[in-house]
C-alpha cells in the first residue's frame, strides 16, 4: 500500500529545489517538476541537452575550470553559486550542490534559488557602503569648522604636533601665524551678523589661496586663525604675510576693505617646543601687532615674552 502513495506522489513532485541528474558528458538526463514551475523549462526542452544551456557564461566557465576537478577529486560538492539561466533567458542566482556517482556514471545536483540571499547581500553592501560614506562625512565634520569648512582648532593641535615632531626630527624651521581680524565688531555692527559671517568665509578662502598645500590654515575661534608653515624661517613667513596682507585688502566685501594683525612664531625647532608654546609666542607679537596700530605682521622677539 505505502509504495502505491510514494509512486503516486511522484507523478507530480513538490520538491522545493531544482533536481537535475547529468552523465558523463554532462547531458541532462533528468530534471523534476521545479525546473518548469520556477524557472520556465520543461524537461522537453532540456532532457539530452548540454547541461552549459542552463548556466551563463562566467558559470559554465568556473564548471569548467572548478567544478570538473572537484567533482573528480572529492566526489561532490556544496554550497557553490552559480547564475542559472531561467528558459526566457533570466539569470537566476542558485546554491549548487552536487554528488558524482561513479558506479551509475551521473552527476545528482540540486539546486536552490538565491535570488533572495542575493538580494540581502546587495542590501548589506548596500548598507556597508552607505555607513562608510557617512562616517567620512561625519570625520569630515569633526574636524572641520562649520561656517569657514577650515581646520577646527582641535584638527590644528593635531596636525601640528605631527608638523612639530617631523620638523624635530628633521631640524627644519617651522613658522605659526596667529592672525586676527581688525575691528571686526563694527563689521557685526554696522552691518549685521550675517554679513560678518559671510566676511570670515570670504577671508578663509584668500587664506586658503594664498597657503600652499603643504600648510596648515585652521580657524581657531571667533576671527582668529592660525596658520602653521611647515619647512618655513622666519623671512620667508614674513613674505608670506606680506602676500597675505595684499590679498585681504583686495577682497571686495560689504563693510570692507578689511584689515588682519598677524603675530609670527617662527624657529628652528628646540626638542621641547610644543604646539601651545608656539602659540604663546605668537599671541605675545600679535598682541604688539594691535598695539603698533594694527593692520600689520610682526616677528615674535625676546621684547614681547614680557608680555
Ligand atoms: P580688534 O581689532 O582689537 O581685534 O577688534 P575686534 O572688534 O576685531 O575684536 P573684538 O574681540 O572686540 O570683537 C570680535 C568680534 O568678533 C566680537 C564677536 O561677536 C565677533 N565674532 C566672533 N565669532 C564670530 C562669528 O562666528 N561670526 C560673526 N559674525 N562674528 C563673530
Ligand atoms: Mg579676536
Ligand atoms: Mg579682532
Amino acid at each position: 500500500m505505502s509504495r502505491v502513495i510514494m509512486s503516486n506522489a511522484f507523478t507530480q513532485d513538490d520538491f522545493l529545489c531544482g533536481c537535475l541528474v547529468t552523465d558523463s558528458e554532462r547531458k541532462i538526463v533528468y530534471v523534476n517538476g521545479y525546473f518548469e514551475r520556477e524557472w520556465g523549462w520543461t524537461s522537453a526542452l532540456l532532457l539530452g541537452k548540454n547541461s552549459d544551456s542552463l548556466f551563463t557564461r562566467s558559470s559554465c566557465i568556473f564548471y569548467e575550470s572548478y567544478i570538473v576537478p572537484v567533482l573528480s577529486i572529492q566526489k561532490r560538492f556544496d554550497e557553490i553559486q552559480l547564475a542559472l539561466l531561467s528558459a526566457k533567458g533570466e539569470r537566476i542566482p542558485v546554491i549548487a550542490n552536487a554528488r558524482l556517482n561513479n558506479e551509475q556514471d551521473l552527476t545528482f545536483w540540486s539546486l536552490f534559488s538565491a535570488t533572495k540571499r542575493d538580494r540581502l547581500y546587495e542590501e548589506l553592501v548596500e548598507a556597508r557602503n552607505a555607513l562608510h560614506e557617512q562616517s567620512l562625512a561625519l570625520k569630515a565634520l569633526s574636524i572641520t569648522d562649520e561656517l569657514t569648512g577650515l581646520l577646527n582648532r582641535r584638527e590644528i593641535k593635531h596636525r601640528a604636533d605631527v608638523i612639530l615632531n617631523l620638523a624635530k626630527r628633521t631640524l627644519k624651521p617651522m613658522s605659526l601665524l596667529m592672525m586676527d581680524v581688525d575691528h571686526f565688531k563694527r563689521i557685526n555692527d554696522n552691518h549685521g551678523h550675517q554679513q560678518g559671517d559671510e566676511v570670515l568665509q570670504a577671508l578663509s578662502q584668500v587664506l586658503q589661496q594664498v597657503a600652499r598645500d603643504s600648510d596648515i590654515v585652521g580657524r581657531f575661534g571667533g576671527e582668529e586663525f592660525v596658520l602653521i608653515l611647515p619647512n618655513t624661517d622666519a623671512a620667508c613667513a614674513q613674505v608670506f604675510c606680506q602676500r597675505l596682507h595684499k590679498g585681504i585688502s583686495a577682497m571686495q566685501v560689504t563693510g570692507g576693505p578689511i584689515t588682519v594683525s598677524i603675530g609670527i612664531s617662527s624657529e628652528l625647532i628646540g626638542q621641547k617646543t610644543t604646539f601651545e608654546y608656539f602659540v604663546r609666542l605668537a599671541d605675545a607679537a600679535l598682541y604688539r601687532a594691535k598695539l603698533a596700530g594694527r593692520n600689520r605682521s610682526v616677528l615674535y622677539s625676546e621684547h614681547d615674552s614680557g608680555q
